[in-house]
């Protein structure tokens, strides 16, 4: 961890011709007093919309004060707003209708790239805005439970990213791969909490307690989960804690792997011809210690199957599968690391697949598909893997089976 204040490099300074200009002022929060004040002594005209019943105690000199819910027709004329409430929500309601009308606003909410200003002075003619994040410690902490995508690190939303990119300290597992860690900003701690062959994995109770001891101490913490935090990700749980303990939190949704890999490899979840439905479930359920899998509800017809967690225990999927009904012969597949430069992909009917995943070494993260429309790989793979193209250039073009 860095010391305190080394935030402050990332000091934006903003010069924004503001003397005898039409500058609003939105909402009473915590910096709203003292933003009016500079904003004044800046030489600008300033006015202030307060919600009703909130007139300060205090009349500013040389601002006027409005009451009245915000609309957007507030906006008309001015060179500048700054979204100053104490609710975040409202302060980005007010920085969206600004940007849509072009008129420049400040977001003083926390969370936000621009957080806090500092000195705001004459200076030519113009007023500089020194906008300046808080020192670590300084903020209200809160918890951003992030779904990192399956991998590819374009596929993390743009939500995702700017939050990592505002982080403090960073909970990842092992299925977030480099590339997305190194969207991680160097300043930022990094804290694994996943499993390993070395390490013993952290249990879930002790992750949900950091999660709430670092936001009480004021930091952002980001909580960076593979695919979807809501899909096979505990994400439930973690936020359950969080809201016991009052921390604020946001949940940012992720591609899932089942879509990615889907996507990378070829293979259309549904399709009119072939699925109606899909269905996602995990391969890797014990309880207590017996491995129990409710195949009844998996095996429909038009249905594909996607197995999350499902490689260890592919004989037992597979044979499962096949007790429900289901043909030995229907194409299925597996997507190692999919979406990554690392892909490997490889089809077979569903009855050979444990071999075939033998012979060819695969490891996890690997989703199992299972259904007809794994036949149109055959007809619509786009994507090759660097690990792919490796392979064919030493052992020949695919070996992956033909379907009938
Ligand atoms: N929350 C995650 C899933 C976590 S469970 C999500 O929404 O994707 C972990 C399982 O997800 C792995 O065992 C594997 O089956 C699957 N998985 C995750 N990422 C994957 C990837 N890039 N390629 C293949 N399988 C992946």
């Amino acid at each position: 961890m860095k010391e305190n204040g080394s935030r402050n490099e990332a000091a934006l300074g903003i010069r924004v011709p503001l003397v005898g200009r039409d500058v609003l002022v939105v909402g009473v929060g915590e910096q709203a007093p003292m933003l009016v004040q500079r904003l004044v002594h800046g030489g600008a005209s300033v006015e202030w919309r307060v919600p009703a019943g909130r007139s300060p105690a205090e009349m500013p000199e040389g601002a006027r004060v409005v009451e009245g819910a915000f609309t957007g027709a507030w906006l008309a004329g001015r060179t500048l707003v700054v979204a100053a409430s104490d609710s975040p929500l409202a302060n980005r309601w007010v920085a969206a209708r600004a940007e849509r009308d072009g008129v420049a606003c400040l977001n003083t909410a926390e969370g936000e790239e621009v957080r806090l200003i500092e000195t705001l002075t004459l200076n030519g003619g113009d007023v500089a805005l020194d906008v300046t994040p808080p020192a670590r410690g300084a903020a209200k902490g809160a918890v951003y439970l992030i779904g990192a995508g399956p991998g590819d690190p374009e596929l993390i939303t743009v939500r995702a990213l700017r939050r990592l990119r505002s982080a403090d300290v960073v909970f990842h597992d092992r299925l977030v791969p480099p590339e997305i860690m190194a969207l991680v900003p160097p300043e930022a701690e990094r804290v694994f909490v996943g499993k390993s062959r070395d390490r013993h994995p952290v249990p879930q109770e002790r992750i949900n307690e950091l999660l709430v001891e670092h936001a009480r101490a004021g930091r952002r913490v980001a909580r960076l989960k593979g695919g979807d935090p809501f899909i096979f990700g505990r994400g439930g749980e973690e936020i359950d804690s969080l809201m016991r303990e009052g921390i604020e939190f946001e949940v940012i949704p992720g591609i899932t792997a089942a879509s990615g890999c889907a996507a990378y490899a070829g293979i259309p979840l549904t399709h009119r011809d072939y699925a109606q439905s899909v269905v996602f479930a995990t391969g890797h359920r014990k309880v207590d210690g017996d491995f129990v899998v409710d195949f009844s509800g998996l095996v429909r017809p038009g249905q594909t199957i996607v197995f999350y967690m499902g490689l260890a225990a592919l004989p037992k999927l597979a044979a499962g599968l096949e007790a429900e009904g289901l043909s030995p012969s229907v194409p299925a597949a597996l997507v190692q690391q999919g979406t990554t430069e690392r892909q490997r992909v490889i089809t077979g009917p569903l009855r050979d697949l444990p071999a075939l995943a033998a012979e060819a070494g695969f490891e996890a993260p690997t989703l199992v598909i299972v259904g007809e429309v794994v036949r149109l790989r055959e007809r619509l793979s786009w994507f090759t893997s660097e690990a792919e193209r490796a392979e064919e250039w030493v052992a020949g073009p695919g070996t992956a089976e033909r379907f009938g």
